[in-house]
């Protein structure tokens, strides 16, 4: 067994990798294990980002270690709230959180017609073998779709209620965890990764 970081608090995630790395001989770890605190995002792209993440996992850890960052883009509102998705709410002053993120958006989008709302949410996976790996495994997936008019659903996280993904054309907050998991960004891009690591 291969140990490896995954530079994220959030135990579903890291559950979920791990059921899909331990067959190729991974066995993935929390940050939390090894006392590494979550950095400042400061980068203006999703690789740069997952790439703070990583090295700053690996560095403290000794491990090679993998990070995601994703975001959610509106094309009416020129790509945001992008990398900025969890914040858009708190950037404008407008609460903070999942709740306020939704309303805000609803609201910037009041009046566009199913066409003027096209958006898809954008994952991006890094492996880092080391600190100063040269050459990062890099892989990315996406999920089009467009923002519904009000919320639906009750499963999910972040913006799955008003996110109609148009492979099912339902909120992603309809699907279960398994359906989501297949189709999503983050699927796909980790499903990319694991590709590249078969080989
Ligand atoms: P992170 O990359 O997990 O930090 O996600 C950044 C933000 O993008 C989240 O806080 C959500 O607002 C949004 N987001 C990313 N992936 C999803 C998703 O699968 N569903 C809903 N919102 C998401």
């Amino acid at each position: 067994m291969q140990d490896v970081v995954f530079a994220s608090g959030n135990a579903g995630k890291i559950a979920e990798l791990n059921d899909l790395l331990s067959p190729l001989g991974y066995r993935v770890l929390a940050q939390s294990e090894f006392g590494v605190q979550a950095v400042v995002e400061t980068a203006t792209t999703f690789v740069e980002n997952a790439l703070l993440k990583a090295r700053e996992a690996t560095r403290v850890s000794g491990l090679p270690a993998i990070a995601d960052d994703s975001g959610l883009e509106v094309d009416a509102l020129n790509g945001a709230p992008g990398l900025y998705s969890s914040r858009f709410a708190a950037m404008h002053d407008a609460g903070e959180g999942d709740a306020a993120n939704n309303a805000l958006l609803l609201k910037k989008l009041q009046g566009l017609s199913v066409d003027q709302r096209s958006a898809r949410f954008r994952s991006v996976v890094v492996l880092l073998r080391h600190e100063l790996d040269p050459s990062p495994i890099i892989s990315e997936g996406f999920w089009e779709g467009h923002i519904l008019e009000r919320a639906e659903g009750e499963g999910g996280f972040g913006y799955d209620p008003i996110f109609c993904n148009h492979d099912t054309n339902t909120a992603a907050a309809m699907l279960d965890k398994e359906t989501k998991n297949k189709l999503s960004h983050r699927g796909k891009a980790v499903a990319q990764l694991l590709n590249i690591l078969k080989k």
